[in-house]
């Protein structure tokens, strides 16, 4: 069953999506060589609770984190760890909040230091490609026109490997909602999108081929070739001629580039 939602009610969800957002602006701020996903997770969780919501995360399935920390050939749904991080990784961070009992989900990928050409540009598509696929979250167009735009413009434009296995999905009072909204689709095709419809949008996207498979944690998934994977992920709403992006990148961006251990010259 789809629950569209009432102006009050997005408003709601966008608080607590610029929680989540100013949440991973924070952790933005914290990343360096050096550091622990562990680390940056007890940082996320403190932050969420002292804003006065709840981690979506944590206990959702049993997962045991407030955030998902997914490194390198990590896709989605990686566990912090006490493993530190290095030049040249990169990073999604996944996380959610509950806040007045309605959910936010974002993501972001980070990447530390020098990174190579290749995975820049790996990045760049990939964020590019979730806006491409907010275009056409609007009123009268279908749920495969943003999964049309989002596998054209990275597997077909970029020769990128796109997740089948895990899509974006309805947010609201829960953190997963129907419908799902996958990253690959037809044109004209599936769920007629209606005005007050909330979604998170987020393409994931492997450098290489697109097969995955779940490490023994049965969280983690990984790509089956080794070769990194990025993540962007946004809460929106469907609207006439245009979405309602309730999350945003704006501060994330700004400390991305404060700090001198972050690239931010992929975009
Ligand atoms: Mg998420
Ligand atoms: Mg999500």
């Amino acid at each position: 069953m789809i629950y569209y939602k009432t102006n009050e009610e997005v408003e709601l969800i966008r608080k607590s999506n610029l929680l989540v957002s100013a949440t991973l602006a924070e952790l933005a701020l914290h990343i360096k060589p050096g550091i622990t996903t562990k680390y940056l997770d007890t940082l996320a969780e403190a932050f969420i609770r002292d804003h006065g919501a709840i981690p979506a995360f944590k206990g959702f399935r049993d997962f045991p984190f407030s955030t998902c920390m997914s490194v390198n050939a990590a896709v989605v749904h990686g566990f912090a760890t006490d493993d530190e991080l290095k030049e040249g990784d990169v990073v999604s961070i996944d996380t959610g909040t509950v806040l007045n009992g309605f959910v936010g989900d974002s993501a972001y990928t980070f990447a530390i230091g020098e990174i190579s050409e290749e995975i820049q540009k790996l990045l760049r598509v990939t964020k590019e490609s979730l806006y491409k696929g907010i275009e056409k979250a609007v009123v009268g167009n279908r749920v495969g026109d943003i999964g049309w735009a989002i596998q054209e413009y990275t597997e077909k434009q970029n020769g990128y490997g796109v997740v089948r296995e895990l899509t974006g999905h309805g947010v609201g009072k829960s953190l997963h909602e129907e419908p799902e909204v996958p990253n690959y689709g037809r044109r004209g095709q599936g769920l007629k999108l209606q005005d007050g419809l909330v979604i998170a949008i987020e393409p994931m996207i492997n450098l290489g081929k697109k097969e995955v498979f779940c490490a023994d944690d049965d969280w983690t998934i990984l790509t089956q070739d080794g070769m990194p994977s990025a993540h962007y992920e946004h809460s929106i709403c469907v609207r006439k001629q245009k979405a309602d992006i309730l999350s945003t990148f704006v501060d994330i961006e700004a400390n991305e580039k404060k700090n001198s251990n972050l690239c931010s010259t992929y975009y």
